[in-house]
């Protein structure tokens, strides 16, 4: 097996470090537990929280892709639909950030492991 890039390793929920065993226990889809992460690496053994409360900077993240939800959702609605009431707009987005909070919930962990913790990949950790 080719070691994935890292936009491949952040597309499939992967360990920053090697790159291969996953960061999530369960699939997005299970509504149940999407948000239950292994404490640690199942190839390498990296600790993923590498300090406490690493994981609050997702929150910011996730509020950044919501904003832009908001922001694209709004201008689509304005443009295509002719600018309905605000009840539409308000349903429309809070649905469709309802709809996508599993998904940003996982993307914007695997971003701030990948991009703002500090662990970088290292293939020695990698099993081939
Ligand atoms: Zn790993």
């Amino acid at each position: 097996m080719a070691t994935p890039s890292k936009a491949e390793a952040i597309l499939k929920n992967r360990c920053p470090r090697c790159r291969q065993g996953k960061v999530f226990t369960h699939p997005a889809y299970n509504l149940r537990k999407f948000d239950s992460m292994y404490d640690d690496c199942p190839v390498c053994g990296l600790h993923y929280e590498v300090e406490v409360g690493l994981f609050y900077g997702a929150m910011y993240i996730s509020y950044g892709f919501s904003v832009a939800i908001v922001f694209i959702v709004g201008v689509l609605l304005y443009n295509l639909a002719g600018d309905p009431p605000t009840s539409v707009y308000i349903a429309t987005v809070a649905g469709i950030v309802i709809l996508a909070a599993p998904i940003l919930f996982r993307l914007s962990r695997i971003l701030m492991l990948h991009f703002f913790s500090g662990i970088n990949y290292d293939p020695s950790y990698s099993k081939v």
